[in-house]
Order: C-alpha cells, then sequence, then structure tokens
C-alpha cells in the first residue's frame, strides 16, 4: 500500500519527538517510525531538480557529464552540503558529496550515472533535451536512464540534512560519468583513484525497477547480480590463392564451421543464490504451466532442469540465458574480391559469462567447440569494458528493506535478478560491496513502443518518479537511519 502524503498525525507527530530524544527506542523487531519529510514540497523540488538535469546534453559521446556535476554542486552547495567533483578528464567530472552519520555502521552509497546515450533529434515528437512534460509523462533522454536515480539521490542527501535525521551510516551520493561505454572516466576511475570516497558496505543504484501492467504494479525486480561480458574473436586461418582453384583450410569455411558450432554450444547450466531465488518466486506468482517449468529450473533435478532450458531456448531466450553462459556471434569480416580467398577471417563473439565462471577456462572451453587448430580464439584485444565479477547477497538487511518498502509502496513481489546486461554496479561490487539496483514503475509496454531506456522517446511517470523517491527515502532510512536517535 503506497503511503499517504498528508502531513503526519498527532500521535505520529508525538511518536517522532519521543523517538527523535531516545525517550522511546522500538524493542528489536517492532516497526521504526522515520521522520516524513511534506511530500507535496518535495514533488515540486523533486520536478524542478529533474527538468534541469534532463535539459542538460550528457550524451555520450562525448558526455560533458561535468555539466550535471556542476549543477548538482550547486544544489548541493545552497543546501550547506560539501561536495568534490573528480575527473579524469575535465569535462567528465564525477561528483561526490556526503551527509555524515554516526559512523557506527560503515556507509550506505546511493550512485547514479549523469550520462545518457546519444539520441536521433527527429525520431523525437518532444525534444529530447527539453523535459517536456505530456499526460503525465516527462520526456527526455535520462529520463529512466539514469536521471532518475540521480535526482532521488540527490533529494535523499537534501532532505537527510535539511531534516537533521540521526543517521548511523554516512550517506554518500555519487553522480558518475561514463556508465554507458566509458568507464574508465567514470566508475573505473572512482574505484581505482578515488575509493576512499565511495567505500562502503551497501550501495543502491540502476539496475532494477517495478513493472506495471494496466498501471498496476505486479513485479519488482532487484539487481543483485551481473553476468560478465566477454568479447571473444575466432580467427580463421588458411592458404589465400585465386578462387576458381578450391583449397582444403579455407580461411572462409572454417571460420563458418566456428561460428555455427559456437551459435549451437548449449553450455552447462548453473544455478546461483539470486536465480535459485528468482525461479523459485516465478514459479509462486505464474500460471501453472509456466510455474511447472520455472520449478523444474529451482528443483535440484538436473534433468528436469536441462528440459526447462532446451524449452527456454526455443521459446523465451532471456530465461536461457539466466542460467548459462551465453553466446552471440555479432561480426564476421573476411575477404574483399569474389575470386580471392583470403588468408584470414574474423568473426566476434559477445559472450555473457555466468558470474563463476573462470575467463581461463572459458577460453579452453569454446577452443574445444570450435575444435579446429586452424582457428585461433582469445580475447579481443579491446574487450569493451571489463566488468568485474562479484555477487550480492540477498540474505542481508538492505535486502529485506528493499523488499519491505517495495510491499508498503508498490504492494508487490520483490524478484532478486540477475542481469545478463552489464552496469556500474559491477566495479563496485567487485571491491566487497553488496549492491542493489533499484529503480521506478514503468509500464510493460513502454519498452517495445520505444518510451523505455535507451528508446527514441525515453520518458518516465511523473507520479511514478516520486513514488520513487517516497520508497527510496524509506529504504535508505530503513538501511542507514538511527535507531538510537543520536547523529
Ligand atoms: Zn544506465
Amino acid at each position: 500500500m503506497p503511503r499517504s502524503p498528508d502531513s503526519p498525525s498527532l500521535l505520529r507527530t508525538l511518536l517522532l519527538t519521543l523517538l527523535t530524544l531516545g525517550v522511546l527506542a522500538p524493542a528489536p523487531g517492532e516497526a521504526q517510525v522515520w521522520p516524513e519529510p511534506d511530500w507535496t514540497a518535495v514533488e515540486e523540488e523533486t520536478l524542478r531538480h529533474f527538468q534541469a538535469l534532463l535539459r542538460l546534453d550528457t550524451s555520450n559521446p562525448p558526455g560533458n557529464e561535468t555539466l550535471a556535476a556542476e549543477y548538482l554542486r550547486e544544489v548541493l552547495e545552497a543546501e550547506g552540503i560539501p561536495s568534490r567533483i573528480l575527473a579524469l578528464e575535465p569535462e567528465r567530472g564525477n561528483l561526490v558529496a556526503r551527509v555524515g552519520g554516526n559512523g557506527s555502521r560503515e556507509p550506505l552509497l546511493l550512485m547514479g550515472h549523469t550520462d545518457v546515450v546519444t539520441v536521433i533529434p527527429e525520431r523525437w515528437e518532444f525534444p529530447p533535451f527539453d523535459a517536456v512534460r505530456h499526460d503525465g509523462y516527462i520526456y527526455g533522454r535520462g529520463a529512466l536512464d539514469d536521471k532518475d536515480n540521480v535526482v532521488a539521490s540527490l533529494m535523499m542527501l537534501l532532505l537527510l540534512h535539511r531534516m537533521e535525521v540521526p543517521l548511523d551510516r554516512d550517506i554518500i551520493f555519487l553522480a558518475e560519468a561514463g556508465e554507458e561505454g566509458t568507464t574508465r572516466v567514470g566508475i573505473d576511475f572512482m574505484v581505482q583513484e578515488h575509493w576512499g570516497e565511495i567505500a562502503s558496505e551497501f550501495c543502491l543504484a540502476e539496475g532494477g525497477g517495478v513493472v506495471l501492467r494496466g498501471g498496476e504494479p505486479v513485479l519488482a525486480t532487484i539487481g543483485t547480480l551481473e553476468k560478465i561480458p566477454r568479447t571473444v574473436e575466432l580467427i580463421a586461418r588458411g592458404p589465400s590463392g585465386h578462387g576458381s582453384v578450391p583449397l582444403p583450410g579455407n580461411a572462409i569455411a572454417r571460420l563458418a564451421r566456428a561460428v555455427a558450432a559456437m551459435a549451437e554450444w548449449d553450455p552447462e547450466p548453473r544455478l546461483n543464490e539470486t536465480t535459485q531465488e528468482y525461479f523459485r518466486r516465478m514459479a509462486e506468482m505464474s500460471a501453472p504451466e509456466e510455474a511447472e517449468r520455472f520449478r523444474a529450473v529451482s528443483s535440484g533435478d538436473p534433468n528436469a532442469l536441462q528440459e526447462a532450458l532446451a524449452w527456454f531456448r526455443e521459446n523465451a531466450p532471456a530465461y536461457a540465458s539466466q542460467l548459462q553462459t551465453s553466446v552471440s556471434p555479432t561480426i564476421l569480416e573476411g575477404g574483399d574480391r569474389m575470386n580471392v580467398i583470403p588468408s584470414e577471417a574474423r568473426a566476434v563473439l559477445d559472450i555473457r559469462a555466468l558470474p563463476d565462471e573462470d575467463p581461463d577456462q572459458l577460453l579452453d572451453l569454446i577452443r574445444s567447440v570450435v575444435d579446429d587448430p586452424g582457428v585461433e580464439v582469445r580475447f579481443a584485444p579491446r574487450d569493451g569494458m571489463q566488468r568485474p565479477a562479484g555477487g550480492t547477497s540477498i540474505d542481508t538487511d538492505a535486502f529485506r528493506a528493499i523488499e519491505e518498502a517495495v510491499t508498503r509502496h508498490y504492494g508487490t513481489v520483490s524478484l532478486p535478478t540477475m542481469s545478463t546486461g552489464a552496469t556500474d554496479m559491477a566495479q563496485v561490487r567487485s571491491m566487497g560491496v553488496d549492491c542493489y539496483g533499484i529503480g521506478p514503475a514503468v509500464d510493460a509496454e513502454d519498452q517495445g513502443l520505444g518510451y523505455g531506456a535507451h528508446g527514441d522517446q525515453e520518458r518516465i511517470l511523473e507520479a511514478e518518479l516520486h513514488r520513487f523517491v517516497r520508497f527510496y527515502w524509506d529504504v535508505v532510512l530503513e538501511i542507514a537511519g538511527s535507531r538510537a536517535g543520536t547523529r
């Protein structure tokens, strides 16, 4: 049930006063009452900052994230919250700010990236950097990816500081550059050069959200794990010559066989804590036939798992990709004249490895599948962005706090989710931080219609932005609020 945004009742105010004075501490297991901001005023303020951020063109490339970092710094400064802009390149600043707690527990990191993917302006009904409000939506590049998380994190800092909420943990806000393909100026730079600024126990970032059907929340995903993207090259070599004389060992033919073998490869399926729980909960909430398949996955019976996987590979590839390392051939290169047999041909494979996959063993496995000494198998020299492995436990107070807030604000079930894509949480997780991906509620149909993240008409429901901020407030306080009532 969403909490109503009215002012707190007299009883609530009394309770809060007693709690703040430390007269009344909740018994263990009892729900804590956290202070409530004036939500009407918060909505107006959220909208103002959100529109201002959307109107800054931080398309990556080139990025220009310093525009957003400077805006955030000004807003924080006006509130009396110090912040720093840390930049590997001047135009690509990351902003860090902190609201202090009593230090009895490790910090909580709130992360959002300020860069957005590029746009094709002609495809936008409303200009992509105007933040137009229309029919309950706000349109703009970054509306869902990821200026929603940026503004929600900003609002947390402003409110915590303004209301002097007692905290056990420092709350750190990181507005990062370069998430969309250039992590070296963003999260890599922050983790490698400025870890001390953002070291924390828990982290909240993009990578989850609530699904709406017919306007009603039907499930919430909480990102707890990611597959590891790897780029693998296959290079076939053979004799060159005149096309009129077929030669054994033709590089093009060799490559074609290798690519076909990789496309058909069906690696061993494996579950982890997140996917086990994901499929178990999916079984609970699905119609009988589907539920049976999901149950088979989490049953522990390898044959049942194989059978379900085979069905998913044909009919629901997104589920299959959660169960095994996946391979998609994406680039083929070789030959440039009709009558010349080239001595070399190359293919690129987009591999999304299960988080526990060992890179060297993975290459060996691929070599055994290709099974041709004339085809070299290697990681691409520029193996994309290296997102390291690293998992997040779902058996934490932070995860339970998110689940509870999902129930309270959206009245729906939470699913811990392993993303087949990748976010900046990977780098933070690799430092031993438990990171949870959360996000606002979005119409299930929107992505397919081009209204989703990276779509040509990216938009967010205005009411859902505000609900997300209220949800975020409860999550942050539940994880970091001081139960002793001291700051
Ligand atoms: Zn993003």
